[in-house]
C-alpha cells in the first residue's frame, strides 16, 4: 500500500466515486472491501489510523456470543457463528481457534453451563470448531493451572476464535487496495458536499501537511463509531442523538496468571457480567468493564475503579492473584452502543432491538451503519453495500466477501529485536512504514506492532530507536522525533 500513490488518486475532484466510506475501523473497511469487491469505485477515508478506535481495543474473540445466548437472541448468535466460520477460513493465519473453560464452583453449574455450551455448538453446524464436553476438575486444573482449586467441581470446555484485531483491519484495508480501491489513514472528512438537497460527497483534509480535498460521491456511507452523530450532524445539524458510547477496559498481565493455553470464561461476576481471562501473544489479557456516561473519544482513558474491579474479580478465581503492580498495559476502547433516530419520510431504519447493530438513510440519502461486533462486519459492510447501492442508484451486484481470502504479508526473515521483552523486530517497522502507510510513532508501537498493547514499560524503552528508524525512512527531522515521542508518551 503506496499512501502519496493513493493520495494522488483523490487528486481529480471532477471524478465521481461510486462509493464513499467515512471511518478505517473494523465496519468502515468491511464496507469497502465489499463494495469494491462488487466492482463499485471505492474511496475510504480515515482520520486517524485503521483501527486506532475502538477497532483495536476489542477482546480479540470472534466469536458467537454466549452472551446473547443467555438472551435467548439465537438469530444473532447463529450469525455470528457462520462469520466466525468464514473468518476461520477467509482470514487463516490472522483468526485462530481458541479453547475456553467455564469453571463450576457449583455442583449444577457443569450442567447449566454444559447444556447452553451445547447448544452453542449445535448452532455453528459444520463450521463448528471442536466438540463442547465436560471437564474434571483435574483435567480443568492442568489446562487453566492458576486457576482457584478450592470449591472446584470441574468445567465446560467450548471453542471460539481469537485474533489480532489491528492486524485483521490492516488485510482488510491491504486486499481492499488490492482490489482497486483507495484506502487512506490521517485523511480526516470536515464536511460533507450537498447537490439539491442530496449528499454528493465530502471534503478531507490530510492530518499532517492540511491538504484538502473534495471527493464526489454517489453514495456516502457513515460508518464512524462512537462518532457517528458528528458526520449526522454533517448532514442534518438537529440531528438527535443515535450513539452513546459504553467503556470496556481490559488488563495485559504475565501469562503465569493462568497458567496455560486455555482461555477461562467467567460468565457471571457476583454483579452478573461476563469476565474473561485469555491468552494473546504471550501475555494474558483481562477484561472486560461496561462503564456508561464517559466522553467520546479517540484515546479513552481508562478509570481506576475498572482497574480495580478488574484485579478485584479476577483475583477471587485465581491461585496466585494478580495486584496493580503486575499489570504491563491496559487499554481502553468505546462500544458504539446504537439506537436508531427516528426514521423520517424518505429515510429508512430497519434496525430491531434484537440485532446488535443498526443500518439506516437519511433523507439526503447519507448511509449510516453502526454497533455491532468485529466479528460480524463482514455481514454488515454487505448490508451497509446493498444499501448503499439502492441509495445511490448503482447498477445492483452481489457481495463476493462470504468467499473472498484476505491478504496477509509473508513473516519476515529473523532480523534485530526491537527489544528483549518484546516479540517484534527491526524489519517490522521498515515494513510498517514503505508497505502498510504507518505515519506515527504509535501507528507502529499501537497497531503494526502491539508493543504497546504488551508491555509499556519495555515500548517506552525501545520507542526512541523506533522514531529514530521511522525518521530515516520518512525524511523527517529531530524535531519529527521529540514530537512523536511527547505524544506517545502522553497518550500511553
Ligand atoms: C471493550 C470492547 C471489547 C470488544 N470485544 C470484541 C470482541 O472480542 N469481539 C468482537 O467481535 N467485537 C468486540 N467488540 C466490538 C468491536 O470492537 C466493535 O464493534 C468494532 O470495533 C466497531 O468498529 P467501528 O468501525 O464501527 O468503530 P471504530 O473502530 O471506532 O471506527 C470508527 C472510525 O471512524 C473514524 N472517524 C471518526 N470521525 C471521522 C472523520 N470525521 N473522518 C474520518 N474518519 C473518522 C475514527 O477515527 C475511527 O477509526 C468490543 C468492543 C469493545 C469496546
Amino acid at each position: 500500500m503506496d499512501r502519496t500513490e493513493q493520495l494522488a488518486r483523490l487528486e481529480d475532484s471532477n471524478e465521481v466515486w461510486d462509493v464513499i466510506v467515512i471511518g478505517g475501523g473494523a465496519t468502515g473497511l468491511a464496507t469497502a472491501l465489499d463494495a469494491t469487491t462488487r466492482g463499485y469505485r471505492t474511496v475510504l477515508l480515515e482520520q486517524a489510523d485503521f483501527a486506532e478506535g475502538t477497532s483495536s481495543k476489542s477482546t480479540k474473540l470472534i466469536h458467537g456470543g454466549v452472551r446473547y445466548l443467555r438472551n435467548g437472541e439465537i438469530g444473532l448468535v447463529r450469525e455470528s457463528l457462520r462469520e466466525r466460520g468464514r473468518l476461520l477460513r477467509n482470514a487463516a493465519g490472522l483468526v485462530e481457534p481458541l479453547a475456553f473453560v467455564v469453571p463450576a464452583y457449583r455442583w449444577h453449574e457443569r450442567i447449566f453451563y454444559g447444556t447452553g455450551l451445547a447448544l452453542y455448538d449445535r448452532l455453528a453446524g459444520d463450521l463448528g470448531i471442536g466438540r463442547t464436553g465436560h471437564l474434571g476438575a483435574a483435567e480443568t486444573r492442568r489446562r487453566a493451572p492458576n486457576l482457584r482449586k478450592r470449591g472446584l467441581h470441574g468445567s465446560t470446555l467450548y471453542w471460539d476464535a481469537q485474533f489480532d484485531d489491528a492486524a485483521l483491519a490492516l488485510a482488510m484495508a491491504r486486499t481492499a487496495v488490492a482490489h482497486g480501491a483507495v484506502v487512506l489513514n490521517h485523511v480526516r472528512v470536515t464536511g460533507l458536499v450537498k447537490e439539491n438537497g442530496r449528499v454528493g460527497g465530502v471534503e478531507a483534509k490530510t492530518r499532517f501537511r492540511g491538504r484538502e480535498f473534495l471527493v464526489k460521491g454517489r453514495v456516502v456511507v457513515n460508518a464512524t463509531g462512537v462518532f457517528t452523530d458528528e458526520i449526522r450532524r454533517f448532514d442534518e445539524p438537529e440531528a438527535e442523538e443515535s450513539v452513546r458510547p459504553s467503556q470496556g477496559i481490559h488488563l495485559v498481565l504475565d501469562q503465569r496468571f493462568l497458567g496455560g493455553r486455555t482461555a477461562v470464561m467467567i460468565p457471571k461476576t457476583e454483579d452478573g457480567r461476563v469476565l474473561f481471562l485469555i491468552p494473546w501473544k504471550d501475555r494474558l489479557l483481562l477484561g472486560t468493564t461496561d462503564t456508561e456516561g464517559v466522553e467520546v473519544a479517540l484515546h479513552p482513558r481508562p478509570l481506576a475503579e475498572e482497574i480495580d474491579y478488574l484485579i478485584r474479580h479476577a483475583g477471587g478465581y485465581l491461585e496466585a492473584r494478580p495486584t496493580h503492580d503486575d499489570i504491563r498495559a491496559i487499554f481502553a476502547g468505546l462500544r458504539p452502543l446504537a439506537k436508531p433516530p427516528q426514521a423520517k419520510a424518505g429515510g429508512q431504519s430497519t434496525s430491531s432491538l434484537s440485532r446488535s447493530h443498526v443500518l439506516y438513510s437519511s433523507e439526503s440519502g447519507l448511509v449510516t451503519m453502526t454497533g455491532g461486533k468485529w466479528t460480524t462486519c463482514r455481514q454488515m459492510g454487505e448490508e451497509a453495500v446493498d444499501r448503499a447501492a439502492e441509495v445511490g442508484g448503482l447498477p445492483l451486484r452481489p457481495s463476493r466477501t462470504a468467499d473472498l481470502t484476505l491478504l496477509v504479508p509473508e513473516e519476515g526473515g529473523p532480523s534485530e529485536a526491537i527489544d528483549p521483552d518484546l516479540p517484534y523486530q527491526r524489519h517490522q517497522i521498515d515494513r510498517a512504514v514503505r508497505e502498510e502507510m504507518a505515519m506515527t510513532l504509535g501507528d507502529v508501537l499501537c497497531r503494526r506492532t502491539r508493543c504497546a498493547f504488551l508491555d509499556e514499560k519495555a515500548t517506552s524503552r525501545c520507542a526512541p530507536k523506533v522514531a529514530a528508524r521511522m525518521a530515516e525512512l520518512l525524511g523527517r527531522d529531530e524535531r519529527w522525533i521529540e514530537e512523536e515521542l511527547d505524544s506517545f508518551e502522553s497518550a500511553l
